[in-house]
């Protein structure tokens, strides 16, 4: 199994990265791993701890309409240039976390995808740079606010909502080009969506390049590579895991927001 990079939480509130121990244990890092961080001698038991995301991005830098079968499902052609929208940080919420549903909407949907870890600043890279400014891989829910996107002129609201871009469970560093992502709504073993990430239109390197012509990536920062076919919606009470060979499973459930309630 390839090496998973995490970032955790103890009981008393001190928060590390680490690497995940097949026993379940974690061996902590003095820093995060594309910061150089090293082995240090401490170790979290596997009931001490719990998964947060698996990075905190300065910002979460998303693609639209990136797979063909999906512009076309939402009654578009695929653009000629990446289209590019931002999430804020504090909509990441880690596996296990809870996704709040809104008030403001009457229809959520969820959106899986391959999210890329950035592990060195990256500014006006050319397609030959971008690939060793990838640090590694992880999952994505783009959860869109589909009724808002429509009303509004751009997608801020339907796609900032606080716990809308669930992330991780954990960072690998090599991913076969051709692996499946699957999105999973409840107990249904068929899944609502399902595609390999080498049917997206433009290609990692080409998103960090195109997106680090615009503004600077740091370390840590996030970019969404898009959804493919089988948008569909999520209801108050759904569980819903987003799974990509070679990942994991990034499994959230929803619940109707509370007034006045941060996540
Ligand atoms: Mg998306």
């Amino acid at each position: 199994m390839a090496q998973r990079y995490v970032r955790v939480q103890d009981r008393e509130g001190r928060v590390y990265y680490g690497l995940l121990q097949l026993s379940q244990s974690v061996q902590v890092l003095d820093a995060p791993p594309w910061l150089q961080g090293q082995p240090t001698d401490l170790q979290l038991e596997p009931d001490s701890y719990r998964l947060l995301a698996p990075c905190a991005p300065s910002k979460i830098v998303a693609v639209g309409k990136n797979y063909t079968d999906h512009a076309a499902e939402m009654g578009t052609p695929v653009p000629h240039e990446p289209l590019l929208f931002l999430k804020p940080p504090t909509s990441v919420i880690a596996t296990d976390g809870t996704i709040h549903y809104p008030p403001q909407s009457q229809r959520v949907d969820y959106e899986g995808e391959l999210a890329l870890v950035i592990g060195e600043r990256a500014f006006d890279c050319v397609p030959e740079q971008a690939q060793a400014k990838i640090w590694g891989y992880t999952i994505a829910n783009d959860v869109t606010a589909r009724d808002l996107q429509r009303q509004d002129v751009q997608w801020t609201r339907a796609k900032g909502f606080d716990t809308f871009c669930p992330l991780g469970p954990w960072i690998v560093r090599e991913l076969n080009p051709g692996a499946l992502l699957q999105t999973f709504v409840n107990d249904n073993t068929q899944p609502v969506q399902f595609a390999r990430i080498d049917e997206m239109v433009f290609p990692p390197d080409f998103l960090v390049s195109y997106i680090s012509q615009v503004m600077t990536l740091l370390p840590g920062d996030v970019i969404l590579t898009g959804t493919p076919f089988g948008v569909g919606p999520l209801h108050p009470g759904d569980r819903v895991v987003v799974a990509i060979e070679g990942i994991g499973r990034l499994e959230n459930t929803i619940t109707i927001r509370q007034p006045g309630r941060s996540h």
